[in-house]
């Protein structure tokens, strides 16, 4: 699995929303890849403060930051991995 593919359903990871496969899957490549996993901690620290908050919604905005942070980020790697397929 790539660092892309897992950083696409890591929302869905975060709130349980993957099937078994998918997430075992998921989960073996966050065991090698610490990239992914900060990213993943990154969505929990997200997921909580939802969850905490008295309304259900997020503040405006806070999806897009994260999600221009995680592309930003996965820009970078495959600039550094360089275009293997
Ligand atoms: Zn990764």
């Amino acid at each position: 699995m790539k660092c892309e593919a897992v950083q696409d359903l890591l929302a869905d990871y975060s709130v349980n929303g993957l099937d078994d496969e998918t997430q075992r899957r998921l989960e073996v490549h966050l065991s090698v890849c610490s990239h992914c996993t900060y990213e993943l901690e990154l969505l929990w620290r997200v997921v909580s403060f939802v969850e905490s908050a008295p309304q259900k919604s997020p503040p405006p905005g806070l999806w897009e930051g994260i999600e221009s942070h995680i592309r930003r980020n996965s820009e970078k790697m495959e600039r550094e991995v360089g275009t293997k397929r």
